[in-house]
């Protein structure tokens, strides 16, 4: 197994995790129904995309 020849220092580590981020996910409102939404994505709460429904909610029987 490979073993590391120096401790490495609580400096360097940190450094290299400063690039590590969580993504802040993209929110954009729906402009149906103003609910907030991912972009690019059918809206959850109305399904409509691009101004036209395309997912049938199951309440809407
Ligand atoms: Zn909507």
């Amino acid at each position: 197994m490979a073993v590391p020849k120096k401790k490495m220092s609580k400096c360097r580590s940190r450094k290299r995790r400063t690039h590590q981020k969580v993504a802040v996910p993209t929110i954009v409102v729906c402009p149906e129904c103003q609910e907030a939404k991912l972009p690019h994505a059918a809206c959850p709460s109305c399904g409509a995309y691009k101004g036209i429904n395309v997912m049938t909610k199951d309440d809407e029987e």
